[in-house]
């Protein structure tokens, strides 16, 4: 299922790669002691290194080492032993040095793979160019007075993961999947905390279009710092039809970096792009190049937890669900956790679809995670086993587990509360039966005289008489037997 952009001159396609910002999750920046902690008040997290001061070295944190290296693990990409810390010379308020200290030719993580789940069930592999460590840089407020500008460091200095893909991307639908599927792992790794919102993940887009068939690349506009996977996928799609737009009127597009304006839905000049040799780079002298062995290497292998891919592949041959049940199950390690324990001993299938629509219907109208759940995994299962051993019909399932949302008590607890006990007893039942049947001798005509679905009609009212408490199927059986004598 290709996207297609439609031009007067012909079909376009569009070819995307994602650079992605990740903050690395560790007690300390990467090159001070200071907190990397958010939510100080300004400026409590700055070092004399952070604010730049002269003569002051910055020293390597090793968690944020072992934090790239569990990430490019993660992502399946080859881990540079050796790697060399870079200078990226540019005026940036934000930064004190008056340079960022990155990684250029030699980054930790070289090339690796991700894999895309897409809406139809389908997969697709995308290529990760490389992954470097890089420090952040502080925040200018501008906002707080009339004509001075504040700023404040405890940013500066923390450590971020800039993530690139190849320009393997080919549709805003892909770009979402990706980023997704890049958070999740993020996530599962414990490597950053994939908020988008709180700019602890941030992505820029590289795009740009050619004719269907073409396979040479066209100039590319980069978008920068899009705050949400939504607004990445808008900025991808408008920025595509403006590259068609361009080129069909005859124009030409300038490689420069661009912003998105989410409240107009539109890409605009920010400045025109730099080149890689307009940053000078150049070995940082202050610091070593890192050099790691095998040993380090493998002793973090040995930590990683189950991923996404592997996970999803083992729900669907181990408990036969289907790729989309699977993906939603697997897209927070928390949620397959819970899912576990509701399928343990039991249909996993029905486990699945509880989880996946009653239980997420109700997280999501309450803004709740799974964490938070007002329904334990453990108090989930049990509803199953009385659906189950028919001790409850599915339509008092429900009613259960709205009660179960509500009061926050065990199923059990609120089975005799509520007397939502299934009337096994069929003599009452049938008397119910006989009622219905009195009391509509015209209905009973209609069926006799072959109008079948007046049995629906029926079952459902015998239904009410008891209040739910009736087994349907057993409704219908009585319902039959009664009719046809
Ligand atoms: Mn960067």
């Amino acid at each position: 299922m290709s996207y297609i952009l439609k031009g007067e001159t012909g079909d376009w396609e569009v070819v995307i790669g994602l650079e992605v910002h990740a903050q690395v999750i560790s007690k300390a920046k990467l090159f001070s002691g200071a907190s990397a902690d958010f939510g100080a008040g300004p400026n409590e997290h700055v070092s004399f290194i952070d604010a730049g001061m002269p003569g002051m070295l910055p020293v390597i944190n090793e968690r944020c080492v072992e934090q790239a290296v569990r990430t490019g693990l993660g992502l399946k990409a080859q881990i540079n032993k050796r790697s060399v810390f870079a200078r990226k010379n540019y005026f940036y308020a934000d930064l004190p040095q008056g340079y960022q200290i990155s990684q250029y030719d030699q980054p930790i993580v070289g090339e690796g793979t991700l894999v895309l789940d897409l809406a139809d069930g389908s997969t697709r592999a995308i290529g990760i160019e490389r992954l470097h460590l890089e420090q952040d840089a502080g925040k200018s407020i501008h906002d707080m007075h009339g004509t001075k500008s504040f700023i404040d460091l405890n940013r500066a200095g923390v450590a971020l993961m800039e993530i690139v893909s190849k320009p393997d991307l080919r549709s805003p639908e892909e770009v979402g999947a990706y980023l997704k599927k890049m958070r999740s792992i993020l996530r599962y790794l414990g490597t950053c905390d994939g908020n988008m919102e709180e700019g602890s993940m941030r992505c820029d887009a590289n795009v740009s279009v050619r004719p269907v068939g073409a396979t040479e690349l066209r100039t590319r506009c980069e978008i920068k710092n899009v705050n949400s996977v939504r607004f990445v996928m808008q900025a991808v799609e408008y920025e595509a039809r403006r590259h068609v737009d361009v080129y069909e009127s005859g124009g030409k597009i300038d490689q420069e970096t661009r912003l998105y304006d989410s409240n107009k839905g539109e890409t605009r000049t920010m400045r025109s792009k730099e080149m890689a040799h307009d940053y000078r780079y150049f070995p940082d002298p202050d610091l070593q190049p890192l050099e790691f062995d095998d040993a380090f290497v493998e002793s973090i292998r040995k930590t990683l937890p189950e991923l996404p891919d592997d996970k999803k592949a083992r729900f669907i041959s181990a408990y036969g669900l289907s790729a989309y049940d699977a993906d939603v199950l697997v897209s927070e390690r928390e949620n397959g956790e819970f899912f576990e324990v509701v399928a343990k001993g039991r249909d996993a299938k029905q486990a699945a679809n509880w989880v996946n629509t009653n239980l997420f219907a109700v997280l999501n109208k309450k803004g709740l995670s799974i964490a938070e759940s007002p329904v334990s995994a453990a108090n989930l299962g049990r509803l199953l086993d009385l659906i189950a051993d028919n001790t409850i019909s599915g339509r008092q399932a429900k009613e259960l587990f709205e009660a179960m949302v509500e009061t926050g008590k065990d199923a059990d607890v609120l089975v005799s509360e509520l007397g939502l006990k299934q009337m096994t007893d069929t003599s009452a039942i049938e008397a119910a039966v006989d009622q219905v049947l009195a009391a509509n001798t015209e209905k009973v005509e209609q069926f006799r005289a072959g109008k079948e679905q007046v049995l629906g009609w029926f079952v459902g009212q015998v239904m009410k008489a008891t209040q739910g408490k009736a087994n349907p199927a057993t409704c219908s059986d009585l319902l039959r037997k009664k009719l046809a004598s």
